[in-house]
Order: structure tokens, then C-alpha cells, then sequence
């Protein structure tokens, strides 16, 4: 009996301890599993990007994407971009870029002086990469949650001295055949210093006006201008609710209806604007909005597979520090050290076909060519 009971014991403990590594086998497996299905395809090496989706997270370091992670309790879908690298952001004239310098060295792949917008150091315009991919047959559109006219998606579309020549800015729109742009500052189309109403102009070159975020939903194809607030757009927390992922995947909607194929940028605007003003809850609100919008954006990617999706900053807000935090109550305690821009260094990640050409560390107008590249453009001389 005492020699059963042994054994029976020694049997318990033998399963007890297969059970175990049974369970931690499992454990391992669906770990694996998840960043297997967080991975780029098998074929993203050397291919050719049709579409390109490039998200600017304004003043978006290290330390936004870090506190938005540990709000949502350890994980964002911004994680499922694995090719990352980082960017140096400073300016032709400036250690500390402005967002005008910042997002149009990404977009024409020049430096140049704060305030400037699509054009070089020395005030020449320069072909953006969404002029480059009008050139080339595809559908073009930007999206942000700031005004449209505002510097981060005035760099991709206009080519002017400053970026608070708003009136100037909205008119360069007209000068484009961009298909689908969102934002807010429809002031700036018509109600203005010269009285020239846009909204007009507009609707001549074809445009569907939309001026409230329900209007989108009846619209499905075709030239789209949604100017869905006077000026800026309120903050997440106070009213603009989902108006960046549903206008964002209204775009890619409109956008991919064209078989030459998309460029895209969309714009978390207010991430800065949250920095500058050191507040960490609206930080955390914009940042989480964004990367909800990174999560829908990346479900087309996936299922498309031919769309190279970029997330990237123009550079950081706030010199912001995570001095605490819980990750299980999703509490954030940070510091700052500026209520301006600062010069470190940011993210840029990315999914999808050409992606591995993004890792490292670069100037930010290496993103320009890097997108160039993935497009298979060449770059126009003069
Ligand atoms: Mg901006
Ligand atoms: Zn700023």
C-alpha cells in the first residue's frame, strides 16, 4: 500500500509536471502565433508598393506611443508594425523643426527652413511625393485632425514661403488633382481676404462638398472635399469622436477604387498640439484615436497586400518623460521639459511591401526617398 501510495504520488506528479510543459508549450505557441500574424508578408522583400499609406503622428516620440500603451494596459496596434527605424528631424536653419520643415522635408525629400512648406532651403517649390504619385496615375488624399490647410498636410500639397499663409495654402488645393482630402479649415476656403469663395472652384473641378462628418457616409467614389469644420477640429475628448478612422477608411474606400493605385496621408494633428500644452489625458486620448486609426488602416493593408503602411512623427512634443505609470490601472505620470518641439529623434515604422527598406536610422527626408523607391518612381530632374 505505502509502495502504491509512492507511486502514485510520483505518478500525480509526473502528469502534474507533463500538464505543466503541455501548458507552457501552448503558452509559447500562441505567443509565436502572434507575432507570426503580426509579421510582414513572405513576399514584402524587393516588391513594389501599389498604395502607401503614410501616417504622421504630430509630435509623436517615444514617450506618446509609450504612454498610449501603457493607457490601453500594455499593447497598441502600432506594435504590429515590425520593420522600424528612426528619423533626425532637425531643419535646413534649425536644430528644433517646426511641423511647416518637418512635413515637407517627408514630403519633397529637401530640408528646408522652419515655416516653409514644399519648398527647398533656398524658397524653390518642389515636387511632393503625392505630385509624384498624381504624375503617375494614382489617386492621392489627406486626412487630419487638424485643418487641412494646416503645415503637416499643407507640406504634401502646396508650395509656399510660410505655412501661416493659410489662404495661399488652400489654394494650391485647386492646383492639384488630389481625389479625397478631410479636415477642418473651411475658412480658409470661404471666408477670406480676397472674398474669392473656393468652395465654388471646388465643386467646378468635380469636388463633392461634405461639411459634417454623417455626409461622408452618402458619398462612395469620386472627388470628395469633407472641410467638416470652420477651423480646427475639436479634440477627441471634446467632440470630434471618431472623425479620424472614419474619415481616414472613407478615403481608403474612395482611394482604392482607383487601379493605378493610392497615396495617402493621414495625420494625428492634435498629438502635438497636446504636447505643447504638456497635458497628459489628451495626449493619451489623441495618441489612442491614432493608433485605433493605425488598426484599421493596417486590417486594408492585410488584406490588400500590396499597401506599404508608414507611421511615423515629424518630431517630438514636449520633451516628454514617463517618470511612473501602472500598466495594469493604465495610469501615465509624465514630465516635460519643453512646452515646444525638442530635437530627439523619432520612430518611423512600417508594414508591408518595401518595408524593411525603412529600418535603421536617416534624415527625415529619407522617408521621401524611401517612398519613391517602394513606388518605383524616378525622380524628376530641375
Ligand atoms: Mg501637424
Ligand atoms: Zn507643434
Amino acid at each position: 500500500m505505502v509502495r502504491n501510495f509512492k507511486s502514485g504520488t510520483k505518478k500525480m506528479i509526473f502528469s502534474f509536471l507533463f500538464l505543466l510543459s503541455f501548458l507552457i508549450v501552448i503558452n509559447c505557441n500562441s505567443q509565436s502565433d502572434n507575432s507570426e500574424g503580426n509579421s510582414n508578408p513572405d513576399n514584402y522583400r524587393d516588391k513594389k508598393a501599389k498604395n502607401i499609406i503614410l501616417m504622421i503622428g504630430d509630435g509623436m516620440g517615444v514617450s506618446h506611443i509609450y504612454a498610449g500603451i501603457t493607457a490601453n494596459k500594455g499593447h497598441l496596434n502600432i506594435e504590429k508594425l515590425m520593420d522600424i527605424g528612426f528619423s533626425k528631424t532637425h531643419s535646413a536653419d534649425n536644430y528644433i523643426t517646426d511641423s511647416g520643415a518637418g512635413g515637407t522635408a517627408i514630403a519633397i525629400g529637401y530640408k528646408t527652413f522652419n515655416a516653409g512648406i514644399g519648398v527647398d532651403a533656398d524658397t524653390i517649390p518642389r515636387e511632393t511625393i503625392l505630385e509624384y504619385a498624381e504624375e503617375n496615375g494614382k489617386a492621392t488624399g489627406l486626412v487630419a485632425t487638424s485643418a487641412i490647410t494646416h503645415a503637416t498636410p499643407a507640406s504634401f500639397i502646396a508650395h509656399q514661403p510660410s505655412r501661416y499663409l493659410y489662404e495661399e495654402i488652400a489654394g494650391d488645393f485647386l492646383k492639384t488633382d488630389i481625389e479625397v482630402f478631410i479636415g477642418g479649415g473651411l475658412n480658409h476656403f470661404n471666408k477670406r481676404k480676397d472674398d474669392v469663395d473656393l468652395t465654388v472652384a471646388l465643386k467646378d473641378k468635380g469636388y463633392q462638398l461634405v461639411y459634417e462628418l454623417e455626409g461622408l457616409k452618402k458619398i462612395n467614389s469620386g472627388k470628395l472635399a469633407g472641410l467638416l469644420y470652420e477651423d480646427a477640429p475639436p479634440k477627441y475628448s471634446e467632440g470630434r469622436g471618431d472623425m479620424l478612422p472614419v474619415a481616414s477608411m472613407k478615403a481608403i474606400e474612395i482611394l482604392s477604387k482607383d487601379k493605378d493605385g493610392f497615396f495617402l496621408m493621414i495625420e494625428g494633428s492634435q498629438i502635438d498640439w497636446a504636447g505643447h500644452a504638456n497635458d497628459t489625458k489628451y495626449i493619451v486620448d489623441e495618441m489612442l484615436d491614432f493608433d485605433r486609426t493605425i488598426g484599421k488602416v493596417l486590417e486594408f493593408a492585410e488584406k490588400d497586400g500590396n499597401t506599404l503602411v508608414i507611421v511615423t512623427a515629424d518630431h517630438e512634443t514636449g520633451g516628454m518623460g514617463l517618470n511612473n505609470g501602472d500598466l495594469e490601472k493604465g495610469e501615465v505620470i509624465a514630465k516635460y521639459t519643453s512646452g515646444n518641439h525638442t530635437g530627439v529623434m523619432v520612430p518611423v515604422f512600417a508594414y508591408g511591401p518595401g518595408s524593411d527598406n525603412f529600418r535603421g536610422i536617416y534624415e527625415n527626408t529619407g522617408i521621401f526617398y524611401k517612398m519613391m523607391e517602394a513606388f518605383g518612381f524616378s525622380i524628376n530632374e530641375n
